[in-house]
C-alpha cells in the first residue's frame, strides 16, 4: 500500500517553505513592536480543556477535535491556541509577576473538518492574546496589530468586522431574545440549527446554511441590548480605532465558532473572492471570563486573536528568494574531496554558504549544477590545482577565472571576489 499524507494535511517544503518563514518572520516582528514574547505550550491538551473552554455546542468540540485515550488520559491535539495559553497562564501563575502580560504563538493546529481551498485538518494560526488589560486600549491596539500584519504583508483589500457580544446577563438576555426570534422558525432551520435553537442560538447567527442566514436577517441585534458598561467599552473601542484612522464595520451579526467570547468580537476578511467562503483570514475577541473559569483564584480580563497563515499566503505574493551559494566547490577526482571539504568549511564558519559536491562527477557536470544554484563562484580542484597546492575559482557572473593559493589569505581572497561588481559596467555585488 502506498502511505500517503494523510487527507487535509500538507507537507510544507522548500521552496515553499521560504514562503512560510518570510510570513512568520513578518508577524514576529510586527507582535515584537507591539511587546509580545513568544509562548509555546504542548501541542497535546487534555480533551477537556477544549470542551469547557471552546464549548460543547461548538462545531470544532461536537465533530473536529482530534481526541484520543492513551493510559487513562484523554487527550486531544489542539484545535486552537487560546484555551492552551490561558492554562499555561493559570498553572505557571504568571499574574502574580506582571499585572499585564503579551503572549504571541505561532505554530500547527488540528481540526477535523471536510478540506476545501483554505480549509484544512493540519493548518497554522499566528496569534496573540493579552490577559490583565480590561481594554478597550488594548482592543484597538489589537486589531491595530492585526492590521499592521495584514498590510505589511501585502493583502489586497481587506475588511474589518467588529461587534459586542455583552457580559454578564446581557449574553443571557440577548440568548432569550434569539430562542424568542428563531423557535417560530425552528421547521424552517437547517437541521443543525434547529438543534441549537434552545441550546445554543448564537450559533445560528454563524451558520453557513443560506437558509438559515435568511432566517437571521431580522434577528435582534446584540447591539441594542448591551448594558451601560458594555456600550461604554464598545464604544471606547470604536473611539480608539477612529483615532488610529482605522475603518471597520460594525456588524451585529458576528458571532465566531467558539464559545468563549465576551464584549469585542472581530474579524479581517479578504475582499477578494480567492478563498470562497473561507475569506476569514483573522478572527479574535475578548474572553474575560475564560481564565477564572481554569481554576485561577481572581478573574483576569483577556483578549486575543488566530489568524490563518494558509489563507494569509494564498493571497501574496512572498518576496522570499531561496538563498544562492556564494561558492560551489567542484573537487574533479576523489584526492581532491577533502581539501574542497575543508575549505567550504573554512568559509561557512566565516558566514558563507556553500555548496560541496561530492559525487564524484565530471567537470560538466559538476558546472551545470553551479549554475542551476546561480552560485556566484565555482571553485575547480584536480590534479594540477593540487600538485600546485591552488585552487582555480571561476566567477560565474563575471566569466573571469583566478588562481588562489591555499594560505590564510584564503577566505579574505573569496570574499574580494564576492564583494566585486557581477559584471564590468554594473554596480551589483553579492559580497
Ligand atoms: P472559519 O469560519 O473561517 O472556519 P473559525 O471561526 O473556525 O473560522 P477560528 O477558530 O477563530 O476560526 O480561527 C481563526 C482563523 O484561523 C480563521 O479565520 C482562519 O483564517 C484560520 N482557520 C480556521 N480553521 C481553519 C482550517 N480548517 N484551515 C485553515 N485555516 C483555518
Ligand atoms: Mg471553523
Amino acid at each position: 500500500m502506498e502511505l500517503r499524507a494523510v487527507r487535509g494535511m500538507k507537507d510544507i517544503l522548500p521552496p515553499e517553505s521560504w514562503d512560510w518563514q518570510w510570513l512568520e518572520t513578518c508577524f514576529r516582528e510586527i507582535a515584537e513592536r507591539y511587546g509580545f514574547g513568544e509562548a509555546r505550550t504542548p501541542l497535546l491538551e487534555a480533551t477537556q480543556l477544549f470542551v469547557r473552554e471552546i464549548g460543547e455546542g461548538t462545531d470544532v468540540v461536537e465533530k473536529e477535535m482530534y481526541s484520543f485515550e492513551r493510559h487513562s488520559d484523554h487527550l486531544t491535539v489542539r484545535p486552537e491556541g487560546t484555551a492552551g495559553a490561558a492554562r499555561a497562564y493559570v498553572q505557571n501563575s504568571v499574574s502574580g509577576r506582571e499585572p499585564v502580560t503579551r503572549w504571541y504563538y505561532i505554530g500547527p493546529m488540528f481540526r477535523a473538518e471536510r478540506p476545501a481551498k483554505g480549509r484544512y485538518r493540519q493548518f497554522h494560526q499566528a496569534g496573540c492574546e493579552i490577559y490583565g488589560d480590561e481594554g478597550p486600549v488594548c482592543d484597538a491596539e489589537i486589531i491595530a496589530l492585526c492590521a499592521d500584519v495584514i498590510e505589511a504583508v501585502g493583502v489586497d483589500g481587506y475588511s474589518i468586522h467588529i461587534n459586542s457580544l455583552g457580559s454578564g446577563d446581557t449574553r443571557e438576555r440577548y440568548r432569550d431574545a434569539l430562542v424568542k426570534h428563531f423557535l417560530p422558525l425552528k421547521d424552517q432551520l437547517s437541521e443543525e440549527s434547529q438543534r441549537r435553537v434552545e441550546t445554543n442560538p448564537l450559533r445560528i447567527l454563524d451558520s453557513k446554511s443560506k437558509a438559515d442566514q435568511a432566517l437571521a436577517e431580522d434577528a435582534p441585534s446584540v447591539l441594542d441590548i448591551l448594558d451601560d458598561a458594555d456600550r461604554a467599552h464598545f464604544d471606547g473601542l470604536r473611539r480608539h480605532l477612529d483615532a488610529l484612522g482605522i475603518d471597520y464595520i460594525v456588524d451585529h451579526k458576528l458571532v465566531r465558532g467558539l464559545d468563549y467570547y465576551t464584549r469585542t468580537l472581530f474579524e479581517l476578511k479578504t475582499t477578494s473572492d480567492a478563498l470562497g467562503a473561507q475569506s476569514t483570514l483573522v478572527g479574535g475577541g475578548r474572553y474575560d471570563k475564560m481564565v477564572e473559569s481554569l481554576g485561577h483564584k481572581k478573574p483576569v480580563p483577556a483578549i486575543g486573536f488566530a489568524m490563518g497563515l494558509e489563507r494569509i499566503l494564498s493571497l501574496v505574493q512572498s518576496p522570499a528568494e531561496v538563498p544562492k551559494p556564494a561558492c560551489y566547490f567542484a573537487p574533479m577526482m576523489p584526492e581532491a574531496q577533502g581539501l574542497a571539504l575543508q575549505l567550504a568549511h573554512r568559509l561557512r564558519k566565516a558566514g558563507h554558504y556553500c555548496e560541496v559536491d561530492g559525487r564524484g562527477l565530471s567537470v560538466r557536470a559538476m558546472m551545470r549544477r553551479a549554475n542551476g544554484f546561480d552560485s556566484r563562484l565555482c571553485v575547480l580542484i584536480g590534479e594540477d590545482e593540487l600538485a600546485k597546492e591552488t585552487v582555480t575559482v571561476k566567477d560565474l557572473a563575471r566569466r573571469e577565472q583566478e588562481s588562489l593559493t591555499l594560505g590564510d589569505d584564503f577566505v579574505g581572497r573569496i570574499e574580494a571576489m564576492l564583494a566585486r561588481p557581477r559584471s564590468e559596467d554594473g554596480a551589483e555585488t553579492d559580497g
